[in-house]
């Protein structure tokens, strides 16, 4: 059985898809401020028979990524799949945008993920084998109004991944992205009515994304049958981005 990583995991898309993997997979449920909520969704995949641990991973520091993965190898576990979903907002408008929350954003979105692929590549390489699975956004492919330090984190993410899998490639280990488009969740709860409209009218499929609708492709990614797909970018976004 594989072991998966998944990085704010309580709730949200982390939820979704540590419930998804928790099918097949061995899952530690990252979480940073949520640990209640992180219980429930081990709770919730141990009910369903599959195995699930949670573990404290604040991935703007480096001390709380090799803390945690120290206590997971104390555990006797390597990470096979690593599900960097962990994500923050702080929108503004450019002009006048802070330096911190320029980086905060980049700090939390994207040098995260340098800390915790570059500890879960060590036994990846070791073992030949290894799924390094990206949330990113649409807004990082397009760019969005009051986001230009998330879309430059998002961005990051993409390039990172793509580099990823050139030069893990020949180990086994693949290197993806998943880029949401409008998803329902807590980050998404303060868009008004009118504004979630307006959201639709511009997908080809008339409805919000769930959680789930992302959970899904991850899983895919995760899995063996698909060793042939590296340094792709997938959209799950009713057709946003067409
Ligand atoms: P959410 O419900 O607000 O969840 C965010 C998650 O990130 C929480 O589990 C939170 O953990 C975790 N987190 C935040 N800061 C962290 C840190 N420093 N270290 C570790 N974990 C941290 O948001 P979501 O919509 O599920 O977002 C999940 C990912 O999808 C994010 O990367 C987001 O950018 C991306 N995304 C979302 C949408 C959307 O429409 N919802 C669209 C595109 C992309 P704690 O609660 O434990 O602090």
């Amino acid at each position: 059985m594989k072991t998966a990583l998944v990085t704010g995991g309580s709730k949200g898309i982390g939820k979704a898809i540590s419930l998804e993997l928790g099918k097949d997979c061995k899952v530690y449920i990252g979480y940073n401020s949520s640990k209640e909520k992180a219980e429930l969704v081990a709770k919730k995949i141990i009910d369903s028979g599959g195995i699930a641990e949670i573990v404290e991973i604040n991935v703007a520091n480096n001390n709380s990524v090799l803390t945690a993965f120290e206590k997971i190898e104390s555990n006797g576990d390597n990470i096979d799949i690593l599900i960097n979903n962990a994500g923050v907002t702080k929108d503004n408008i450019f002009p006048r945008m802070k330096e911190d929350e320029w980086q905060e954003i980049i700090q939390t979105n994207l040098t995260g993920n340098f800390y915790t692929s570059q500890r879960a590549l060590k036994n990846m390489i070791k073992n030949k084998w290894g799924r390094i699975i990206f949330i990113s956004s649409v807004v990082g492919i397009s760019g969005n109004k009051g986001q230009s330090n998330y879309a430059a984190s998002k961005a990051g993410v993409i390039g990172f991944a793509k580099s990823i899998s050139k030069e893990m490639g020949s180990r086994n280990i693949t290197s993806n992205v998943v880029a949401p488009g409008y998803i329902d969740t807590d980050m998404t709860s303060s868009i008004n009515d009118e504004s979630r409209e307006n959201i639709i009218d511009q997908l080809s499929i008339k409805r919000i994304g769930k959680p789930e609708d992302v959970a899904n492709v991850v899983a895919f990614l995760s899995k063996e049958e698909s060793e042939y797909i590296t340094g792709q970018v997938i959209a799950v976004d009713g057709g946003m981005t067409t």
